[in-house]
C-alpha cells in the first residue's frame, strides 16, 4: 500500500466526507487518515461540521444555531487558508 500523503488526502477530504469520492480514491484518503494524526484531526472536524450542517438542514435550525454553524465554518476555512 502506497500513502497517498497529506496534500491529497486534504485535497479530498471534503469530497470524501461527501461520499463524493471514486472507491479506489476513497479507499487512498480513508487509509491515510488512520495513519496521519493530522489528517484525522482534520477528517473530525470536517465530520463534526458536516453533521451539525446536515442536522440543522433536517431540522431546520434556529437563528442561534444556524449563525453558530456558520461561524464554526468561517473559522474552520479560515484557518485552513494558506497564508
Ligand atoms: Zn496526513
Amino acid at each position: 500500500m502506497t500513502d497517498c500523503g497529506c496534500e491529497k488526502a486534504r485535497a479530498e477530504l471534503e469530497e470524501y466526507l461527501h461520499h463524493e469520492l471514486q472507491a479506489a480514491d476513497a479507499t487512498d484518503i480513508r487509509e491515510h487518515v488512520e495513519n496521519c494524526a493530522d489528517c484525522q484531526a482534520e477528517l473530525r472536524v470536517g465530520v463534526a461540521i458536516t453533521e451539525v450542517v446536515q442536522r440543522a438542514c433536517r431540522e431546520s435550525a434556529p437563528d442561534e444555531l444556524r449563525t453558530l454553524v456558520l461561524q464554526r465554518i468561517r473559522v474552520f476555512q479560515s484557518s485552513h487558508e494558506p497564508a
